[in-house]
């Protein structure tokens, strides 16, 4: 490909993708245009301002294999400011907290009986050594754990699981999915095998800050609170697109090459050339949404950092408290409580206001912790993301749209297209990464 002219690259989206992706256009001597709707940088790992510090919106930590991510962070000289923890994991089940960290804590997990709780821990052990994931495409992780770790772990611990994660399509989800949550957390095990899990002392808003210093510093361009309406295509190739802003002024700029690393299934609004084919790719895959509150307690709920919730009545499929890991000091004190949820696009709660999603949640606090009361909140956050996580469903390699589309010049660099590994920044990033390389090695 011959050397793009400068100020021809456009990027839709500033999120870890089109940061990364406009970091490898600058280092390779191009300039770019990055175009993101919201009025912050960072998507999904964007951060609130609480006053003493950022905060992610949905509840983030990296695990020890995000070379990626690490890479980055050292390129910033910001690798220092990463804290790594040993992580605790524990299961509410019929209204008891039990600990789930360790081997020994899954054989003393009494809800199962013994024979399923070694059936369960072979059967993790196993999973965890297991370099080859293709063969389970072909099996839903459903199917999966019924046939191998039996009824009883089944509804107990992997259909809970699935179900919060993946609502009305549980039964639909890949076993390749589940095997990658068993590699990464294997990954991140030190050499006692337990669990390590880091946080970038600051927030993710650190990383993204430099980031945009960088691009910006390089002579490149951030448009924030400018929405990408259209890409313009003639003969099959890319000439334009058409942006609004936050004030309703719309623009059309020029470019020959235009990196989209929107979720996949908002492209076809923005462009009517995509072949059928293709654009069928682009809705198919199916998202699942987010909803976070963050809770500022004066006292911690738990002594846990990752708490699966297997309760139907419990609206929420997490309760991870950031500061059984990170030191409460960063946040004056604060213990910082998210309660998550994955839920689908009809989601009643995507309609009802903040105030009463928390006071829905109050008495199911009650029963994880039945000393809770609302004297014990200091303020509280709702975040709703619709894109929050991709439906990993039966062989999902053959689905993935390519990054190089069949309109020429237009390219994806979507969290859709991570896999086998489940989404993450330190993925976006290296998927953005590779895309821009391609396209200047095209
Ligand atoms: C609840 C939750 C917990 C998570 N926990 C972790 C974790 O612990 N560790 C970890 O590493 N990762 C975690 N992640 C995942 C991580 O945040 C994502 O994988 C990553 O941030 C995705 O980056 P991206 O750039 O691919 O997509 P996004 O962050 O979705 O970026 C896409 C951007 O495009 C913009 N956009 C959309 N449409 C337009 C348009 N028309 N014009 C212009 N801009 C547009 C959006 O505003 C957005 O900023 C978590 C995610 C969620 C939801």
């Amino acid at each position: 490909m011959k050397k793009p002219n400068n100020k021809n690259i456009a990027i839709i989206g500033g999120g870890y993708s089109g940061l990364s992706a406009a970091h490898e256009f600058i280092k390779k001597g191009y300039t770019v245009q990055i175009y993101e709707a919201a009025p912050f940088l960072g998507g999904l790992a964007s951060t609130f301002d609480i006053g003493e510090a950022q905060v992610e919106k949905f509840y983030h930590h990296l695990f020890l294999s995000d070379q990626h991510l690490i890479d980055l962070l050292k390129e910033f000289d910001l690798d220092q400011h990463i804290i790594w923890k040993n992580s605790s994991t524990s299961y509410f089940y019929d209204g008891k907290i039990y600990p789930f960290t360790t081997p020994l804590d899954l054989l003393k997990f009494s809800p199962v009986n013994l024979i399923n709780r070694i059936r369960m821990g072979l059967l993790a052990l196993y999973l965890q050594r297991v370099k080859k994931w293709e063969k389970y495409e072909k099996i839903t992780a459903a199917d999966y754990m019924k046939k191998y770790a039996g009824s009883q772990n089944y509804k107990i611990i992997w259909e809970p699981l699935l179900k919060g994660k993946f609502s009305d399509y549980y039964e639909d989800v890949s076993m390749s999915w589940l095997w990658s949550k068993f590699a990464t957390r294997v990954a991140s095990r030190d050499k006692t095998f337990q669990e390590q899990l880091g946080y970038i002392e600051g927030s993710w808003d650190i990383l993204t800050n430099a980031l945009a210093q960088y691009i910006i510093n390089k002579g490149s361009t951030i448009h924030l609170q400018t929405r990408v309406t259209k890409i313009h295509v003639e003969n099959n190739k890319v000439i334009g697109l058409d942006t609004v802003d936050s004030l309703g002024n719309t623009e059309r700029q020029n470019f020959d090459v235009i990196l989209s690393t929107i979720p996949t299934f908002y492209l076809p609004n923005l462009i009517e050339e995509l072949p059928d084919d293709y654009k069928k790719r682009l809705t198919d895959i199916q998202y699942e949404g987010a909803i976070a509150a963050v809770w500022f307690l004066n006292k911690p709920l738990s002594n846990s950092y990752w708490m699966n919730i297997s309760d139907p009545n419990i609206p929420f499929l997490l309760a991870l408290e950031h500061t059984n890991l990170f030191n409460s000091d960063l946040y004056n004190g604060n213990h910082i409580l998210y309660t998550a949820d994955y839920v689908t696009q009809t989601d009643p709660r995507w309609q009802i206001d903040d105030e009463n999603i928390i006071n829905s949640y109050i008495p199911h606090l009650q029963k994880i912790n039945p000393s809770f009361d609302r004297s014990w909140i200091n303020k509280t956050y709702i975040h709703k993301e619709r894109a929050a996580q991709p439906v990993v469903t039966l062989n999902y390699s053959e689905k993935i749209p390519n990054t190089k589309s069949p309109i020429d010049g237009l390219w994806l660099a979507a969290m859709s297209q991570v896999y086998p590994q489940d989404r993450g920044t330190n993925y976006s990033i290296g998927l953005g990464k590779k895309v821009a390389e391609d396209i200047i090695n095209k």
